[in-house]
């Protein structure tokens, strides 16, 4: 009884400490984070996010003629990871956090790129954004021969190369 009278006092001082969520706003503090907005104008495809993602809520995919960025908030431990790193600031880590819905691809979001196809096995490997971006970034230097194979072709190319020039013999 003494226990339950002290703990009414404290109550009566301290005030009331819930929130009568969802009657009442809820409380987010400004540490706090929820749902990744990614922006489709400042994306540029680069997949730093999704390299660094921990438990791979994004996702590149390469689809024939596009690049398709993918978030699945299913999967997203609201880290700030894919922020931190992104080098265009495309990502803002939003304060969302009311995610239920029973469709299943509210839960998806994606950006759809232009994709850059491989002249040797004619395979996408990279974005027409990115490949601008880069160019930007060195003054205007023309990137297109570097993007216009494939690192795993440019790699087997590059073997061939050396292996010429160590044997004498042309390597097909
Ligand atoms: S790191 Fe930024 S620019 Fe690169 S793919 Fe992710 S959101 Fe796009
Ligand atoms: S907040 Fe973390 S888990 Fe979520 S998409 Fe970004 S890096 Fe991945």
């Amino acid at each position: 009884m003494v226990k339950f009278l002290r703990m009414l006092a404290i109550s009566a001082r301290e005030g009331t400490a819930t929130r009568k969520y969802p009657f009442e706003s809820s409380l987010v503090t400004p540490e706090f984070r929820g749902r990744v907005d990614i922006d489709p104008a400042k994306c540029v495809g680069c997949g730093a996010c999704v390299r660094i993602c921990p438990p791979s809520a994004l996702t590149l995919n390469y689809e024939s003629d596009e690049v398709v960025l993918k978030y699945f908030i299913g999967r997203c431990i609201f880290c700030g990871m894919c922020a931190y790193v992104c080098p265009q600031d495309a990502i803002t880590i939003t304060k969302e956090f009311e995610l239920a819905t029973p469709e299943l691809n509210d839960l998806y979001d994606e950006v759809v790129h232009t994709a850059v196809k491989c002249n040797v096995c004619g395979k996408p490997f990279t974005t027409v954004k990115l490949v601008k971006e880069v160019e930007k970034r060195i003054d205007g230097g023309d990137m297109s021969p570097l993007f216009n194979t494939c690192p795993e072709c440019r790699r087997k190319l590059t073997a061939r190369r050396v292996g010429s020039g160590v044997t004498g013999v042309s390597v097909e």
